[in-house]
């Protein structure tokens, strides 16, 4: 795998992918009954991820579904999200098997992931990830995003949450699912206020930020910039193990960066490089923010220092580092 593309002479857009009917994907539905659904590995905003099994180990997101009133507009959203979803093979992208797709019972099918998030890398475990660890895994991440987006797939949700590490090897989940699943949960938000998820916040970029409007989340102009601004505070993390803004109100937070008020990085212990990766991705005009695969050869650019010589970060990681 992995050089399915080398040597054929292809337009780096969608054309490659025979136009299909997205709303008849047979091949893609996994009848309901097949799936054997073990414990609840974890609760999100929109749906419940189980422990599952479907010709083996596997995820099965099943999407809340009862707050809804008309179940056809949000089944066509969910069809062509599944219809993106199912088009995407990359070693650093977790692997959509399938969905299903008779309402009430929405789920999605992928494989299992192992390890950890690196949010519980980061925010629970109080990992420390090196400089050079996390350039390996920033590059992983780039190199996922830059596919997803070659194929013209928006994530829209990028977060430590959604990244996994098995073995040293980032696994990023539940791209381009945020219309659909934000569709069938509604929306927490409460009157007027915004609902706003904790830890959310400091992935939106100026633009997200400034068209917050309660029971708007929907129509948020989400781009391939706005992933790169996600990706910023990722970088962000892995570098000084906390979210930006840390300890500060969402009111705070959201006049700060609707401004273009970022996090400061005075008191971070890193390169000057380092530093303008982060400053890059968090620039205010989208325009100025650089694109996956720009990000990526910055990455490789980056001079390593004392390289993979921690007892307490073995040798695997050091990997992808040297190829
Ligand atoms: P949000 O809904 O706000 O994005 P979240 O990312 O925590 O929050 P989900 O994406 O619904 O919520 O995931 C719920 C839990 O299931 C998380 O703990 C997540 O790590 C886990 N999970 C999701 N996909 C997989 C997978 N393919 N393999 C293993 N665990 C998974």
């Amino acid at each position: 795998s992995g050089s399915t593309d080398s040597g054929r002479h292809e337009p780096a857009h969608d054309a490659r992918w025979p136009r299909q009917n997205s709303l008849t994907m047979k091949e893609w539905d996994i009848p309901y009954d097949e799936l054997k659904l073990f414990e609840v590995i974890g609760t999100g905003r929109f749906g419940t991820v189980y422990r599952g099994s479907w010709h083996g180990a596997v995820a099965v997101k099943l999407l809340h579904v009862n707050a809804l009133s008309d179940h056809s507009v949000p089944l066509d959203t969910f069809k062509h999200e599944v219809a993106t979803f199912r088009k995407t093979r990359h070693e650093n992208l977790v692997l959509f098997m399938g969905a299903c797709m008779k309402p009430p019972r929405l789920a999605i099918v992928t494989s299992l992931c192992k390890g950890m998030t690196l949010y519980t890398h980061i925010h629970l475990r109080k990992d420390k990830f090196t400089a050079n660890k996390s350039v390996i895994v920033a590059q992983q991440i780039s190199q996922g995003m830059g596919y997803l987006h070659a194929r013209g797939i928006i994530h829209k949700d990028l977060k430590t949450k959604n990244i996994f590490l098995e073995n040293g090897k980032v696994v990023i989940t539940d791209f381009g699912l945020f219309s659909v699943t934000k569709l069938c949960f509604g929306n927490n938000a409460r009157g007027d206020s915004l609902g706003i998820p904790p830890g959310w916040l400091c992935y939106l970029a100026p633009e997200l930020v400034r068209a917050l409007r309660p029971h708007a989340s929907l129509h948020l102009p989400f781009s391939k910039s706005t992933d790169v601004y996600a990706f910023g505070t990722v970088w962000y993390e892995l570098l000084c193990g906390e979210y930006p803004f840390k300890g500060q109100p969402p009111e705070a937070i959201i006049w700060q960066v609707g401004k273009g008020v970022k996090q400061s990085l005075a008191n971070m212990q890193a390169s000057r490089d380092i530093k303008d990766i982060l400053m890059l991705c968090w620039s205010y005009r989208s325009n100025e923010r650089p694109d996956f695969p720009h990000l990526l050869s910055t990455l490789e650019k980056l001079p390593r220092k004392r390289l993979a010589r921690s007892p307490s970060h073995p040798v695997h990681l050091s990997r992808s580092a040297d190829s």
